[in-house]
């Protein structure tokens, strides 16, 4: 037994790594069938995932909460439209404790290696708290977990603070600082009008420019909060206009002309609305197709752009220095901070480094070329190996819970078929390379294919479409929701 007292000797039905949305979805269905003796590693001290670690002035969704929420458990009291980072952890933490999951997850154990023992048909893995095993292994450990940090000339020099927006450093007080923000996605959008507040200077060093809409957001009434709680049905209608909603938005990313053009009308009439100097305006005006990298939604963010403490600076970073930045056009800017908002290591997945499958391959190297998944979810040459959000399941508009939901059914199936069945499974080669084939097909003159821009949607080397599903959230369902055992060679268990 170990300091979390759960035993780490036997051999268990399945080992899940993670507690985000979709590890601790996965692990309530289980919990909740009683049939499959699981065990959850997670790194952090508690659930919650991105939730969790993302804690940045100005965190919030910018998917609707009633669609970004288990459809097992709604939430008739979130207090508006997009509820923030805040709510959402406390709404995960809630789920683990109501569902009792915590008594089968050990927090503080990082997973350090994964490895396929063929001989007795079982995963070992190793993590700082000692060895587990299990039959099959299900990495939910997310991909928007790790920080990535910029390649860029000299940012260990920098005398000052530096924080990256998914790892925030509360302690740091912006009041009166000369601050540096490096990006301008999701995370930055939001960062930036908080920031602006108070810093003596706040410089913002875009390489593109985003599409931004406005954020049409409403706190939701007592009365609706007690309605939604006294007719369960009302959130259910509420939920399922938000999802067909969001499901009529990929017909813009496959670029249907006059869903590009409403969205197109959009985020111009907001700029145009927001910006009326024309050098900002031409600044901030991207030049690539909108929905190629994900559209945000912000109403301050231009706002906070025309303050006299703000400047927006689109000269490229040359290099930084002990105290600050220099740009290609020569200028320097000195600053007391530096925040990379600079996303996650979300195409090459950190996991897959210390993930070892039969003859010991390492999941990165199988994933060398492009990351590559069967149904989504598992990997060829990785025996009851299982992935949730990994290769092609990220979307460009919708909710991601709706797909680890579907996955976690997916996985509950197989999990159930290799235990009733005393199985090992893997897909096989041709059935990997065939579903992989037929997702470069559906990714082909789609937006973020086609659109003119570079994001971490496309792999690096390769340039496929590796991040995320090409189709409808529903054809994704269809497609990957219910477990069979077609294209998967199947054997007996040692
Ligand atoms: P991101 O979308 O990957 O944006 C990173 C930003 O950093 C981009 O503007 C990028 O520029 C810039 N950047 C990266 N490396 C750079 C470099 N070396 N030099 C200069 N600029 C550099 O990351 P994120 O904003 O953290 O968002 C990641 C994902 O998290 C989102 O796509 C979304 O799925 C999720 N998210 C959601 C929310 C929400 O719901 N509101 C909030 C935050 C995050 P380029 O654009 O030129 O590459």
């Amino acid at each position: 037994m170990n300091s979390h007292g759960k035993d780490q000797s036997r051999i268990r039905d399945v080992i899940i790594i993670g507690t985000g949305f979709s590890g601790l979805g996965l692990a309530i269905g289980l919990k909740r069938e009683g049939k499959i003796d699981f065990v959850v590693l997670e790194r952090g001290h508690d659930v919650g995932g991105t939730w969790r670690d993302n804690t940045y002035p100005g965190a919030a969704c910018d998917i609707p909460s009633h669609l970004y929420s288990y459809s097992f458990r709604p939430n008739p009291n979130w207090s508006s439209v997009y509820a923030r980072q805040q709510e959402i952890f406390d709404y995960l933490r809630e789920t683990a404790d109501q569902e009792n999951i915590r008594p089968h997850i050990c927090f503080n154990t990082n997973v350090l290696r994964a490895n396929w023992d063929d001989a007795v048909s079982a995963w070992v893995v190793q993590t700082e708290t000692g060895s587990y095993r299990a039959r099959s292994l299900v990495s939910a450990a997310g991909h928007l977990s790790d920080p990535a940090f910029p390649d860029i000339d000299g940012l260990h020099s920098f005398a000052g603070k530096v924080i990256h927006s998914a790892r925030w450093d509360h302690s740091f007080q912006p009041e009166g600082q000369r601050i540096a923000v490096i990006g301008t996605g999701a995370s930055a959008v939001q960062i930036v009008p908080e920031l602006a507040k108070t810093a003596a200077t706040l410089t913002i060093f875009q390489r593109s420019a985003p599409y931004i809409v406005p954020r049409r957001d409403t706190a939701f009434t007592a009365a609706e909060k007690g309605m939604f709680a006294r007719m369960p049905k009302t959130a259910q209608l509420l939920r399922n206009e938000l999802f067909w909603f969001n499901e009529g938005r990929f017909l813009q990313r496959r670029r249907v002309p006059s869903f590009i053009a409403v969205v197109s009308a959009m985020a111009q009439g907001h700029l145009e609305a927001q910006v009326n100097d024309p050098d900002l305006k031409r600044k901030v005006t991207p030049d690539y197709e909108v929905g190629c990298k994900r559209i945000l939604l912000s109403n301050d963010y231009y706002p906070a752009l025309q303050q006299s403490n703000v400047h927006l600076e689109t000269s490229p970073i040359e290099r930084i220095t002990e105290s600050g930045l220099t740009c290609r056009d020569g200028s320097a800017h000195e600053v007391d901070a530096l925040i990379l908002a600079t996303g996650f290591e979300a195409t090459d997945l950190p996991i897959a480094e210390v993930i070892f499958g039969r003859d010991g391959h390492r999941l990165a190297d199988h994933w060398r070329d492009r990351p590559r998944a069967f149904a989504s979810a598992s990997m060829s040459g990785y025996p009851n190996l299982f992935m949730m959000l990994g290769p092609n399941t990220g979307l460009g508009a919708g909710s991601m819970v709706y797909m680890a939901e579907t996955q976690a059914n997916y996985i509950r199936g197989a999990l159930n078929y290799i235990i009733d069945n005393g199985a090992v499974i893997e897909p096989s080669l041709e059935a990997e390379t065939t579903y992989v084939s037929r997702i470069d097909e559906r990714s082909e003159g789609t937006v973020w294919v086609a659109g003119g821009c570079k994001s971490w949607y496309l792999h690096k080397d390769s340039g496929k479409l590796t991040a995320l599903w090409p189709d409808f959230m529903r054809q994704f369902r269809v497609e990957n929701g219910t477990f069979t055992p077609t294209g998967y060679d199947v054997r007996e268990s040692a």
